[in-house]
């Protein structure tokens, strides 16, 4: 492990340890157990908002069956707390699984909305079944028994600082697995996810699952420490509150998460008092006068930077001011600070605080080794000449536009298929129809011998396809290594019990694929560049990790959707090399390409299309010189001048 994260560890539990001794007054032990325990939740929600990229209205929802699950188990049956808590974990996970899977099978706002239908129905049926839950009244715990006694509520908070110290643990493990990855890459780019092998439906349920879980913690954790629940609690105001707090705290971090679940959990005291409101308010806009004047001075900023930000906060002061009590502003006044954040402080406070440290986000290198592997270990392909991909008939129409319009292809085992056509011609449409992205209005797609037409993108690239895509689709916040990794996805066999233990099984699993990852990036000529974030590659490079990334799915075939677009002279010549080094290691390639010299020099075979039509195929050579080909160049937009190479 890192020495520094070690070292904030041990301080960060020596912290937690000495805090009962240093404020021994209840109601502040009270406080700081809410905070881890909104700490907990906000791990969990982390998941679903700062990776996978989804909004959940529904945590309060999620939190209050966790808190009402214990309620009702400790209060009618009398169970211990152990199992109460289990419960709680399971069923909220259950609940969770209940809304994710018809929500998440539909992109779009649709998980927002069902969790927010969920949040609400969640509090009128906790009111409503006062058989279970006694409505209104709500329901009285006591602290849980440990070893026969009552714990005091300093031992409690002992129980909450150490389930909190396990779930960060638990979600930083996750979150750095094959798993995390997923979830990570999903939200960066779901078309590339799925040709990678990762199902972006499957990783998105699995994420809500899991934050749905910790809800259910925190939930019951949430019970046993108020010794009371009743409906009000499970508002929508908390759900804002969580939201608030993931986004402000800064997501993608735990320490974000711990920040956000202090400032919200303080912040609703801070703005019932409106003297201290008023202080704060005020104070907020000295500052911010002052900063830009200082900022101003230097001239590290303009003024258009620094004008929403004081008018903000000198509005807010003045407002201050203007108000008699606070109780009608609370939701607004939340609803400006999360604008503010999210226009002004987009990676939260944590990401702030980084960037003036002059820190990005942390990436775990400790476990890349310097040993690279083959990486063509594993790679599988028939006798050559075989035909390998078979296109019959296929017609892709949109709307009125045949895109396609019945193409029949045969790609032989082995070799490089050039694809060709002027622009719009249905080349990447091709491509999106033999990776299962577009299904064709007619005619069918056969791999190896199987028809794949009607299979998912993840099913298809599991079984052996792997693409590039024109407009490069990397995930642009992990690193080089990183999206090579979700790649090599398909090589873990870990579930998410090994991953949270960190078996043996998990870790040489995770140790080869990072050999794996080194050795692919050394062969796209990538090793120096391993832990650079994928955004911040010159674009050749970004489209040289495209293919590594592709590679590391096994593949027996490899689309290249105009990999040399955009690609300098001596970046292309690597390009046709690595190329050549490819398809000498039996994996099969179509390559579109406009580059005419490129494609002429690497492929086997040639296929033009013109319209949605195939017009011409063969060797190079005799493509070049069919008349129609050249009238289908000659006729189309001049960028595309079919460039005749001189030999
Ligand atoms: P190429 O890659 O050969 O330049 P494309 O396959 O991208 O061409 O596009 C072929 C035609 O299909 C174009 O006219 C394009 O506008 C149309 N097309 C491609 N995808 C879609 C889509 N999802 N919806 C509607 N039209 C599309
Ligand atoms: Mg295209």
């Amino acid at each position: 492990m890192d020495k520094k994260i070690f070292a904030i560890g041990v301080i960060g539990i020596a912290a937690l340890a000495a805090f009962p001794m240093l404020f021994p007054n209840p109601y502040y032990i009270h406080l700081a157990e809410t905070i881890l325990i909104y700490a907990i939740l906000l791990f969990g929600l982390d998941i679903v908002v700062g990776y996978t990229g989804q909004v959940s209205l529904g945590h309060a929802g999620l939190f209050g069956i966790g808190s009402y699950i214990t309620g009702v188990l400790v209060f009618k049956l009398g169970l211990p707390w152990y199992l109460a808590i289990l419960a709680s974990i399971g069923g909220a996970a259950l609940f969770g699984a209940i809304l994710a899977l018809p929500a998440l099978r539909v992109t779009g706002p649709y998980l927002a909305m069902v969790t927010l239908a969920f949040g609400t129905i969640i509090q009128i049926l906790i009111n409503e079944m006062t058989f279970l839950t006694e409505g209104p009244m709500g329901i009285k715990i006591t602290k849980p028994v440990l070893f026969g006694a009552k714990l005091s509520e300093v031992g409690y908070f002992y129980l909450v600082a150490a389930l909190m110290v396990i779930s960060l643990i638990v979600v930083h493990r996750i979150l750095k697995s094959n798993l995390g990855r997923a979830f990570e890459a999903l939200r960066d780019s779901p078309i590339a996810s799925d040709c990678m092998g990762v199902s972006v439906y499957r990783y998105k349920v699995y994420a809500f699952v899991i934050s749905a879980g910790f809800a259910g913690l925190a939930g019951s954790l949430y019970a046993y420490s108020e010794e009371y629940i009743s409906p009000n609690t499970y508002n929508f105001e908390l759900t804002i509150l969580f939201l608030l707090a993931v986004i402000m705290g800064g997501r993608k971090t735990r320490s974000g998460a711990l920040i956000g679940a202090l400032i919200v959990v303080m912040l609703p005291s801070l703005l019932a008092d409106i003297e201290l409101f008023r202080k704060i308010a005020v104070g907020a806009a000295v500052l911010a006068v002052l900063g830009s004047a200082f900022l101003l001075a230097k001239k590290r900023t303009d003024v258009r930077a620094v004008l929403v930000p004081l008018v903000a906060t000198v509005g807010m002061a003045w407002f201050s001011y203007r108000l008699e009590s606070m109780t009608d502003w609370r939701l607004t006044i939340f609803g400006l600070m999360t604008l503010f954040v999210v226009y002004y402080l987009q990676d939260g406070i944590v990401g702030f605080l980084r960037s003036l440290m002059g820190r990005g986000a942390v990436h775990d290198s400790a476990l890349v080794t310097s040993v690279a592997t083959d990486p063509f270990a594993g790679a599988k392909s028939g006798a050559a000449g075989a035909t390998l991909l078979k296109v019959d008939q296929v017609l892709m129409q949109f709307g009125g536009l045949k895109a396609l319009n019945r193409v029949d292809l045969n790609v032989a085992e082995r070799s490089v298929h050039g694809l060709i056509g002027p622009n719009g011609s249905g080349k990447s449409t091709m491509m999106n129809v033999l990776t299962g992205i577009y299904q064709p209005t007619a005619g069918k797609v056969e791999f190896d011998g199987v028809v794949i037409t009607g299979r998912t993108p993840s099913q298809i690239a599991l079984g052996g396809v792997a693409r590039t895509f024109q407009n490069v689709q990397l995930f642009g916040e992990m690193t080089a290594t990183e999206n090579v990794l979700v790649g090599l996805h398909h090589t873990f066999r870990s579930n998410v019990l090994d991953v949270m233990l960190q078996t043996p099984r998990y870790r040489r699993e995770e140790r080869a694929a990072r050999e794996r990852a080194a050795g692919i990036l050394e062969f796209v000529g990538l090793a120096a560049l391993a832990n650079e974030e994928a955004r911040n590659l010159p674009y050749g490079k970004q489209r040289l990790l495209e293919i590594g990334r592709a590679l590391g799915l096994n593949p027996r075939l490899l689309l290249l959707d105009e990999p040399a677009a955009g690609l300098t002279a001596p970046d292309i010549k690597d390009l046709m090399a690595i190329i050549r080094k490819i398809r000498d290691h039996g994996i099969t390639i179509i390559l579109i390409e406009h580059h005419m010299d490129v494609v002429m020099a690497i492929s086997d075979t040639v296929t033009v299309l013109d319209f949605g039509q195939k017009i011409a195929e063969g060797t190079p050579a005799a493509v070049q010189s069919d008349p129609k080909v050249i009238e289908a160049y000659l006729g189309g937009s001049d960028d595309t001048a079919l460039a005749i190479p001189a030999h």
